[in-house]
């Protein structure tokens, strides 16, 4: 069943229509079904059946504390790129051991702050940060468990700023450096690599990128097994692409049998773990907005939505499509809009081109927006960031309020008279 649906001319979020929630919370906001939401956790998991592995939700596709909370409270771990998201995460719940850190630029604060909670491992970057690991490990009197991101160079085929894992990209290290890494960790007290991690992208539409990155990983696996070296894990990252409009992603159970068949077939038994953000909440999330105006300009006609690239920046980021439909479609004409927001800037548009039958003060919902959305909000323009509200069932919670005016400027003062 699908729990994004229209009945009798109305669009719902499972059981609640979204004009109800228009009219209760406000507009724009983000709406999220838990339904949705659970189904591809578990889609992921039970793909998995009894083979050992761990699913590290990727915080930074949503890091809203309910959304959090309802993961941990099916057994999700998390994967982390920063101290922020690691406070969130122990605000909703979870546990440290269930926790892996990820990024490229970590602070000693941050490093200081994971190593003391208790995080599972430190997923590190470069012989500098394993460097910086070793010396706060130190200075703690701990020894940190830590898996090498390597950078199997491979072309995920996916829009150039969400590539991670070709040899010109910022993130992981280089597999011809990981020996002497791996010599520079055996020779330092206070770290301990347990694992091997890499993430190609993100969105990736296609499993060969994936098998073959996994397939780079066991090759180090081996050659490091020969130089004594016994790893606990494997981490393939995330970066499963969803639907946004023609694409055809494969599903999460595909996607982990492909990983089990590549491991099986290199006689590899290691735990595995992934780090998938989009491809659990991209399409449980939606933005509500209503239609302000209705304007032309030569041979375009504009919708101009209360929602702007505040709320959602990925189009503007990344050229990224979105799907827009009515909450209840007016009985006019469909007209081809490109849907856009109020902020000054050329690049504010959600969509553009969609097909809709619309008047001033029509609802509408932009689509597959869980992930990347309300996380890369802003408040730029001053415009205040939106609400959140998960639906279960016939019920809707405000997971989040709309931020007040007066929280823009909290943080300002103005120089002394
Ligand atoms: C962003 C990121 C992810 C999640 O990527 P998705 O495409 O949302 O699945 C996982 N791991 C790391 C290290 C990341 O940076």
């Amino acid at each position: 069943m699908d729990h994004f649906h229209y009945c009798e001319g109305q669009y719902f979020a499972e059981g609640v229509s979204f004009a109800r929630i228009a009219s209760t919370v406000g507009t724009p906001c983000y709406v999220y079904s838990r339904a949705i939401l659970e189904q591809r956790w578990r889609l992921f998991n039970d793909a998995f059946g009894d083979y050992p592995h761990r699913i590290h939700y990727a915080v930074k596709a949503n890091g809203n504390l309910a959304i959090l909370k309802l993961l941990c409270q099916m057994g999700s771990g998390f994967d982390i790129v920063s101290g922020g998201e690691l406070e969130r995460v122990l605000k909703a719940g979870g546990r440290p051991d269930d926790m892996v850190f990820s990024g490229v630029g970590k602070r000693e604060s941050e490093i200081t702050t994971a190593l003391e909670a208790g995080i599972h491992c430190i997923n590190v970057e470069s012989a500098a940060e394993l460097d910086r690991v070793n010396r706060i490990a130190g200075t703690l009197g701990a020894v940190a468990d830590l898996a090498l991101r390597i950078n199997p160079d491979v072309d995920p085929h996916t829009h150039p700023y969400i590539a991670t894992g070709l040899r010109e990209n910022k993130f992981g290290i280089p597999i011809d450096e990981v020996p002497d890494l791996v010599r520079q960790a055996h020779d330092a007290n206070h770290v301990n690599i347990i694992g091997l991690a890499c993430h190609i992208g993100s969105q990736l539409t296609e499993l060969s990128p994936f098998v073959a990155a996994l397939d780079r990983v066991l090759e180090l696996v081996f050659s490091l097994r020969q130089e004594g070296l016994q790893l606990k894990h494997l981490d393939i990252g995330g970066g499963l692409g969803i639907r946004y409009g023609d694409e055809t992603p494969p599903e999460p159970d595909a996607y982990v049998k492909a990983l089990l068949n590549t491991l099986s077939a290199r006689q590899c038994n290691l735990p595995l773990f992934i780090e998938p953000g989009r491809a659990i909440v991209g399409n449980a999330g939606v933005l509500l907005t209503r239609v302000e105006y209705l304007k032309s300009a030569q041979s375009h006609q504009f919708a101009v939505v209360d929602a702007a690239m505040n709320d959602l920046l990925r189009p503007a980021l990344y050229g990224a499509h979105h799907r827009v439909i009515e909450v209840s479609p007016a009985d006019v004409e469909p007209t081809t809009y490109d849907v856009v927001g109020p902020i000054c800037e050329t690049a504010d548009f959600l969509s553009r081109s969609q097909r809709l039958s619309i008047s001033p003060g029509d609802l509408l919902v932009v689509q597959s927006v869980g992930a990347y959305g309300s996380a890369m909000s802003s408040n730029y323009n001053s415009r205040p960031r939106s609400a959140e509200v998960i639906v279960e069932g016939d019920k809707f919670h405000v997971v989040r309020r709309h931020e007040t005016l007066s929280q823009l400027y909290q943080n300002e003062s103005t120089l002394p008279d």
